[in-house]
């Protein structure tokens, strides 16, 4: 199951982030292209088990985002965003595109809340 790398990947980013710093860690954002073909689901189950290895990370929410796939066609020169892989340019169905993006994985934000105590709940 490639998603418990990745979630694991994540959650090392987010701790070496923090390095010794005091606090909580309340959302985790990541966005990670289509190309990855990350299921959601099972990512999120990861990351829940893999966010109890430190208490300041316990209560994290992900909060995870796709990057379509975007590319350019060299036929036509149209650019385009597709939601999965087909390879071909959609207007013209050519295979001669070049992928702009959707390759990606990383943590975007992290956000932390410091010791200042709101009463929050
Ligand atoms: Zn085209």
């Amino acid at each position: 199951m490639h998603e418990y790398a990745i979630a694991k990947g994540i959650v090392d980013v987010v701790l070496t982030t923090l390095g010794d710093r005091e606090c909580v860690v309340k959302k985790v954002w990541v966005k990670a292209g289509v190309t990855k073909a990350i299921v959601e689901d099972a990512l999120r189950f990861s990351f829940d088990v893999l966010k109890k290895q430190d208490k300041r990370l316990a209560g994290a929410e992900l909060m995870y985002q796709v990057i379509l796939l975007r590319g350019r066609c060299r036929n036509c020169g149209a650019e385009f965003e597709i939601d999965r892989i087909s390879g071909l340019c959609p207007v013209c169905g050519s295979a001669d595109v070049e992928w702009l993006a959707g390759d990606e994985l990383f943590v975007e934000k992290i956000e932390i809340s410091d010791g200042n105590r709101e009463s929050d709940g």
